[in-house]
């Protein structure tokens, strides 16, 4: 069978603080392309049973031991990119997809392999920058480039646009034949150079941790797709041609199973539906690879992949079994008490290790799905005034019509459909359609949107130091009101002049904290004239320094 398997990386980061106090030991050791994971003992009464199975070695394409910083065989971000980002690079400027997605329970370092600190940046930022250093050193009469990037976030089945506040709700996934699965009106922005890009992930990030109403949980149960659209312009034999390549980037929710959370009742079901993305790829990543190793070609076709079965996956489907160049990084914990998470872990990359995908150079994509759209716009609407003419009658609305498609095959739809599917191809063409100055000044229009949502939230962007998640230097600041100690994010509330208001979920709040005795309005913090002060609501219990306070009470004086 022709294709490349799915690159598989497995990286161990770490023993932290948290499992340190807990006595938790090391039982995950790195040895070439082998990583060896120990069962602990738990009992003396099983202890045999957990003799026999002691170790299991699992192999894969690439190892990461980044356990001990100080020991020689310390993998860095920069070796993972290396080996993992750069390839894939090279490749996305050949014309091809690409794709690499991290997986791993919450905590074990997925993020920090795709994004990483700002002190220790991951594959993300590295890719990013290496991607403008090439575009400035290729560009030239002949050839040019153009970047275009797009930040979701799919949360129970939910899809977020995390560039553009203003589109609040819930994007839609469509599919046409055309295009493949896509969503709908998904902000695509130009980015010019990197401290575009490097802004527009920072930002993309706090939208996901604050914009949501329950961070904690959104931060680790959402899927995170960044994803960058290379466009080269190339006078090829006086012809001026485009080739259109896209790679996409994925932190994927944490894996932990909902059940080992000790979730029950409501929050189980609700459990059900967040997890979905993550259950389906599973059951996508197993039919996968059961297809990889089906010997006969028209075998393994027949097979049904579900990708349809969640957003994730349905989105994901060209990227994990068609036309891409797909990477997984799987992220684990080396502790004991991590064991049956990270061993699951270890399973589910060693079955991604079969997968097969067939990536192919797009040539001239835009052009080609520009002809294809037009012709079948055309058939359709030749369609629409021709079965309008033979019928008056309303009944008739929803009568079958047989279209021809491009490629010759043949499909029935209803009047209806064809009318929906006009209008789908149409906003279709008119994205393809666009300039780059059309593009530029929606990009222009969104960051002011995004400028002024930011600033709604209390968070300040500072131009030289990105603020990112380090502590804004002169504005006064609340941090880490998260009372989940599993979230390793940092969160910070900035408390802008004027008053910045604070109550639960359900209010209108600025700050929005969970816990059961916050008020739906809590408190506030007055910010006036350099003076910071605080003030309970009655009754709300307030602390400051570990002290309840009843009334206002100064808290700091801006310099
Ligand atoms: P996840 O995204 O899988 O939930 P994170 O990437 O947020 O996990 O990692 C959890 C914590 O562990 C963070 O504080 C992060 O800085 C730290 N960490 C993760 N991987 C590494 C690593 N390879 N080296 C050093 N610290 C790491
Ligand atoms: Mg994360």
């Amino acid at each position: 069978m022709s294709g490349n398997n799915v690159v598989v990386a497995v990286r161990v980061r770490p023993i932290n603080a948290r499992e340190l106090s807990r006595d938790a030991k090391a039982i995950v050791q790195v040895h070439g392309d082998q990583v060896i994971i120990t069962a602990p003992f738990t009992s003396p009464r099983n202890g045999r049973r957990a003799l026999e199975s002691a170790t299991k070695t699992f192999t894969y394409d690439h190892t990461y031991d980044s356990m001990y910083p100080d020991h020689s065989s310390h993998a860095s971000q920069d070796k993972l990119y290396q080996d993992l980002g750069l390839g894939l690079l090279d490749k996305t400027f050949a014309g091809y997809n690409c794709c690499i997605f991290a997986y791993g329970q919450t905590g074990s370092g997925k993020s920090y392999a795709m994004m990483g600190t700002k002190e220790d940046k991951g594959i993300i930022p590295l890719i990013c920058e290496e991607l403008f250093r090439r575009i400035s050193s290729t560009s030239g009469a002949e050839i040019t480039f153009n970047v275009e990037v797009s930040y979701l976030e799919i949360y129970s089945e939910k899809v977020r646009d995390l560039l553009n506040p203003a589109n609040k709700t819930n994007l839609r996934i469509r599919e046409h034949p055309v295009t493949g699965p896509y969503v709908e009106d998904l902000s695509k922005l130009v980015t010019p150079n990197y401290c575009d890009i490097e802004r527009l992930i920072l930002e993309g990030n706090m939208r996901r941790t604050t914009g949501s109403t329950n961070m904690n949980e959104a931060s680790s149960r959402s899927h995170a797709v960044f994803s960058i659209l290379l466009t080269r312009r190339e006078m090829i034999a006086g012809v001026d041609t485009e080739f259109i390549s896209k790679m996409s980037l994925v932190d994927l929710a944490g894996s932990e199973r909902v059940s080992s959370t000790g979730a029950t009742g409501l929050r189980f079901r609700e459990g059900a539906e967040i997890n979905r993305s993550l259950s389906t790829l599973g059951r996508v990543i197993s039919a996968l690879a059961e297809q990889g190793t089906v010997r006969r070609p028209e075998l393994a076709s027949s097979m049904k992949v579900p990708y349809r079965d969640s957003v994730l996956t349905w989105l994901l489907k060209d990227s994990l079994g068609g036309n891409s160049l797909t990477t997984m990084i799987a992220t684990i914990s080396p502790a004991d008490i991590n064991y049956e998470e990270t061993l699951s872990t270890l399973r589910y990359a060693d079955s991604a290790k079969k997968i097969r995908t067939n990536a192919i150079v797009n040539e001239d994509q835009n052009t080609k799905m520009i002809r294809e759209l037009k012709l079948e716009l055309e058939s359709l609407r030749a369609r629409m005034t021709t079965s309008e003419s033979v019928k008056t009658n309303d009944m008739l609305a929803d009568q079958l019509i047989s279209i021809v498609r491009p490629d010759g095959s043949t499909q029935e739809i209803s009047k209806a459909e064809i009318a929906a599917r006009v209008e789908q191809d149409t906003k279709l063409m008119q994205e393809l359609n666009l300039t780059w100055e059309e593009k530029l000044a929606t990009t222009r229009r969104v960051q002011e949107e995004r400028d002024k949502a930011l600033e709604d939230l209390g968070i300040h962007l500072d131009d030289v130091n990105l603020i990112g998640l380090t502590t804004p230097k002169r504005i006064p600041h609340l941090i880490n009101l998260s009372e989940d100690p599993l979230l390793a994010e940092l969160l910070i509330y900035t408390l802008k002049p004027g008053i910045t208001t604070c109550g639960n979920l359900s209010s209108t709040a600025e700050i929005k904290l969970s816990a059961p005795s916050i008020r739906e309005q809590h408190c506030s913090f007055h910010n006036i004239d350099g003076v910071v002060t605080i003030e309970p609501i009655i009754d709300a219990t307030t602390m400051v320094n570990g002290q309840r306070i009843y009334k206002v009470r100064n808290l700091i004086r801006v310099e």
